[in-house]
């Protein structure tokens, strides 16, 4: 049960939602799937004085493509991700991430916008933004800014947004025929959040090679392994990849699942399982 009393709002336009963000500033807290947001508050850890739902906004739920890039708005849900036609042609590491998310409830009610404004070091979305070179767009009442993925994921729950600002688009750029993908996670139990994982992109003729790691500090971290692959793949090349997933994972914290040591080692290992599967699938 939720105690403390609040103001509540449920705009049908983003425009409405922007004013309504601008006025209450920090007192105010975004609804999307609420997943996140409302155990928060049930346990009163979060106690804000506006709540403001988003969905009722049908112009935030999308998936469109450009030329160039893959679109998706802010309260698309988790199930739609994982299902989406585009998605799962331009970004199959999206589509596979979205499966592990939670369970079947979770899943449709979880929007993509709102784990990623939650910043969970565990989350299965940030290694993928990552991996694949995402960038969001921000929006609040006075105008719009775009932020790489790696710009946006501060720290531990910390983003770039602003008080009275917004993510609202997810942009990914399409991977091209014959990059190599696989995304893959260590967890106790399915549908638990992962303890560590990893997510994998290497272009066209191993021209470019990256991981995104999470469950290893306090957000993703992005591991350049392009030189490492740039001759494919090979012993040599798989022990250069291990060594420099663990040397991104120095801030891994402990917790009930594991201490920091074995989150490093298992950083080694799902860094070494991604980069050969997306290998084997590179044209
Ligand atoms: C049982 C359970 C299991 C789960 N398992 C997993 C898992 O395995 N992997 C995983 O990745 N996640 C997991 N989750 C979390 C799930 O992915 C949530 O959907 C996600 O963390 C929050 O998304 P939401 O849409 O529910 O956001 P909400 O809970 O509504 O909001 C979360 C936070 O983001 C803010 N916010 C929301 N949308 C925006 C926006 N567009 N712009 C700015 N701020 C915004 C809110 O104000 C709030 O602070 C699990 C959750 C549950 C309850």
């Amino acid at each position: 049960m939720i105690s403390q009393e609040f103001e509540f709002h449920a705009p049908k336009q983003l425009g409405e939602a922007l004013k309504l963000l601008q006025r209450y500033g920090d007192e105010a807290k975004v609804l999307a799937g609420g997943m996140s947001l409302v155990p928060l508050m049930t346990l009163g850890l979060l106690q804000p004085k506006v709540v403001v739902s988003f969905n009722h906004i049908r112009e935030l739920d999308y998936v469109s493509e450009d030329k160039a890039m893959l679109r998706i708005g802010a309260m698309t849900r988790h199930a739609t991700v994982k299902s989406d036609a585009l998605i799962a042609r331009y970004c199959p590491l999206l589509s596979e991430a979205a499966s592990y998310v939670g369970d079947v409830q979770v899943r449709h009610r979880g929007t993509i916008g709102g784990s990623l404004a939650h910043a969970d070091p565990a989350a299965d979305y940030p290694p993928v933004m990552l991996a694949v070179g995402a960038q969001f767009k921000l929006q609040s009442a006075s105008g719009e800014r775009i932020v790489k993925a790696a710009d946006f994921l501060k720290g531990l729950m910390q983003t770039d947004l602003r008080a009275g600002e917004l993510l609202t688009e997810i942009q990914i750029p399409k991977l091209g025929e014959g990059s190599g993908t696989s995304y893959q996670r260590l967890h106790r139990v399915e549908g638990n959040f992962a303890i560590v994982n990893a997510a994998a992109v290497i272009e066209k003729g191993f021209k470019g090679a990256r991981i995104g790691l999470g469950g290893v500090g306090g957000s993703a971290v992005l591991v350049d392994v392009s030189k490492r692959m740039a001759k494919g793949l090979s012993e040599e090349a798989l022990r250069g990849v291990s060594d420099d997933a663990y040397a991104a994972s120095h801030d891994a914290y402990g917790d009930l699942n594991g201490d920091a040591d074995y989150r490093r080692a298992m950083a080694r290992v799902y860094a070494q399982r991604v980069i050969k599967a997306a290998a084997g699938k590179v044209g």
